[in-house]
């Protein structure tokens, strides 16, 4: 296996898994004997996959009024990733642009100002110029219809990945949209080498979800965070304020894993400004 010795690191501790050798319970402090992690029933930290009124559908959300949300949610972090402007009604290049004299603490919740930019074809361009995600703290990149035509497995696929190459982009976004079918194997492999996360999207794994049946495909990412010890991202998706910080149906993914604490970067929202920062 290529990744027998990957070594993920963050807020100067060392998360390593070396070979393919069992996980046996005593590797990682995020887990109890019984293999069943403490960690879902603690609160999360951050959130920041979130959609405000600037999306142009879904909510009529104020930045003030998700972070009231996130309040409520007890959340510590808030990260506003409203759509870039190539979908119908989303966020002006100008909206991006002032996101840098927004507020970086608002009712004691720290504050991150980012995009959920699209990607636009199968040479994973995106829809916001470099010069405009330079001023962001984060950027998710996502591929949605019908900004883009769902390809093939292997154009779906490649897409992302040369997304990701992008300095910018930190995250994907649900890439287990049925719509644009992956490669998962593939996707994680490149995710570790550029740098980024790959999200569990909440939305996507809800019952009422319209990205189809997801759950192979983060069920994969999630048995391959734990293999390879390499960290994820639970998003809520939320247009507006009712489901920040909720990520009910990516917990029970993540338990289904036995993904450990560690490894989920909202419970800690200084290892995710961590990992931002590293790339
Ligand atoms: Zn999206
Ligand atoms: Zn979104």
């Amino acid at each position: 296996m290529a990744y027998q010795n990957y070594i993920y690191r963050t807020s100067g501790r060392n998360y390593a898994r070396a070979g393919c050798t069992q996980r046996d319970g005593s590797e990682d402090s995020g887990r109890t004997g019984s293999g069943v992690s403490p960690a879902f029933s603690e609160r999360y930290e951050v959130d920041i996959h979130t959609h405000t009124i600037a999306s142009g559908h879904g909510s009529g959300a104020t930045i003030t009024d998700m972070v009231k949300a996130a309040k409520a949610r007890q959340l510590k972090m808030l990260g506003i990733s409203d759509h870039g402007p190539a979908i119908l009604g989303g966020g002006r290049v100008s909206y991006f642009r002032n996101l840098k004299y927004a507020q970086r603490e608002r009712l004691g919740i720290k504050m991150l100002y980012g995009a959920e930019a699209d990607i636009t074809n199968h040479r994973g361009d995106l829809d916001l110029s470099d010069d405009v995600l330079k001023g962001l703290d984060y950027v998710i990149a996502s591929m949605h219809s019908p900004v883009i035509k769902p390809g093939t497995v292997e154009e779906n696929t490649a897409a992302y990945i040369e997304a990701m190459k992008n300095p910018h982009v930190s995250v994907i976004g649900h890439c287990d949209d049925t719509k644009f079918p992956v490669d998962p194997f593939r996707l994680f492999d490149a995710a570790m080498k550029y740098h980024v996360l790959l999200e569990i999207n909440n939305s996507s794994l809800s019952p009422d979800g319209y990205r189809g049946d997801t759950k192979y495909t983060d069920l994969v990412l999630l048995n391959l965070s734990v293999h390879f010890n390499y960290p994820v991202l639970f998003s809520s998706d939320s247009h507006g304020t009712e489901h920040v910080g909720d990520f009910t149906y990516a917990e029970d993914a993540a338990r289904l894993a036995k993904v450990p604490r560690s490894l989920i970067l909202n419970h800690s929202s200084e290892a995710l400004l961590s990992f931002l920062a590293e790339k």
